[in-house]
């Protein structure tokens, strides 16, 4: 059952000397979060495929007074499993734990119908949406257990909680994204301090946005930062207990 928490107000410091990792934080709503998780405290791990985003996310951190950020330059469409690794070494030798981990990158795929879906692009978006997730978690797992609270959100949408024609293989990286949200959280349930939830941000201003929707006027939907109540809530202390639940952003 999905849940709201829309109107959430946190407190300023929520997120004070926290170490958070958002995925596709160039871009979007990984940006509004990781500018958002910083402005609240939180140093911040940006990870994302184009790096000049990420040093333009890095700079407004910076300027707006936020704690110097780190930058992990990655695209995760040709990530292996040894690259995982190598990153959570990288943040043990300068962090030794993490607090939060944010699964917000995806890839929209093609809108077409399944009998026309080309299968490299199947399986670029499974990649991208559902195994380097996976990858990840694992991979940070040891570190997010040296937390006091560490909370890990994976990005659901509405296509991936009913299916809906066209939507291929995004909406189905969709369901298995609850999927293994639902399978960790069960999993770490009363025996680690480790919660994991999942957010369906709804029609939100972005570039994926418009390229699913080309005819919509953007301003006809939520801007990233409307929905960043949710993001707060599930990363911040807040929500210590609430484990391996499904929340819809907007309203
Ligand atoms: P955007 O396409 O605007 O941003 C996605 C970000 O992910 C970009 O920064 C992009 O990098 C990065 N990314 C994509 N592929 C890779 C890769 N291979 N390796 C590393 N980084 C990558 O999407 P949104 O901000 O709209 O979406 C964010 C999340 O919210 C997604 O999980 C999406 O499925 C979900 N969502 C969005 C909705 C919406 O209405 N916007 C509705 C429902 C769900 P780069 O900038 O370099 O391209």
């Amino acid at each position: 059952m999905s849940e709201t928490v829309t109107d959430y107000t946190a407190r300023a410091d929520l997120l004070k000397e926290k170490i958070i990792l958002v995925t596709g934080a160039g871009d979007g709503i990984g940006r509004e979060a990781a500018k958002t998780y910083a402005a609240h405290g939180a140093t911040v791990i940006l990870l994302g495929r184009t790096t000049a985003k990420l040093e333009a996310v890095y700079d407004e951190i910076e300027a707006a007074g936020g704690a110097k950020p780190a930058i992990l330059p990655v695209d995760l469409s040709g990530a292996r499993w040894e690259e995982f690794e190598y990153l959570a070494q990288g943040v043990d030798q300068e962090f030794g734990r993490l607090d939060g981990l944010l699964h917000n990158a995806s890839l929209l795929g093609q809108r077409t119908p399944i009998a026309n879906y080309h299968f490299a692009t199947w399986q670029q978006v499974m990649q991208v949406n559902v195994n380097a997730a996976f990858g990840l978690t694992k991979a940070m797992l040891p570190l997010l257990e040296q937390s006091a609270a560490g909370s890990i959100i994976f990005t659901g949408s509405g296509v991936g909680l009913k299916g809906r024609a066209y939507w291929g293989a995004y909406a189905a990286s969709k369901f298995a994204t609850e999927g293994l949200m639902q399978v960790l959280a069960d999993e770490v349930d009363g025996v680690s301090n480790i919660r994991v939830n999942s957010i369906n941000p709804g029609a939100t201003r972005t570039n994926m946005r418009a390229t699913a929707y080309p005819a919509e006027d953007p301003k006809s939907v939520a801007a990233p930062a409307d929905i960043m109540p949710t993001y707060l809530y599930l990363m911040g202390d807040d929500s210590i207990g609430v484990n391996g639940r499904q929340f819809n952003a907007q309203g």
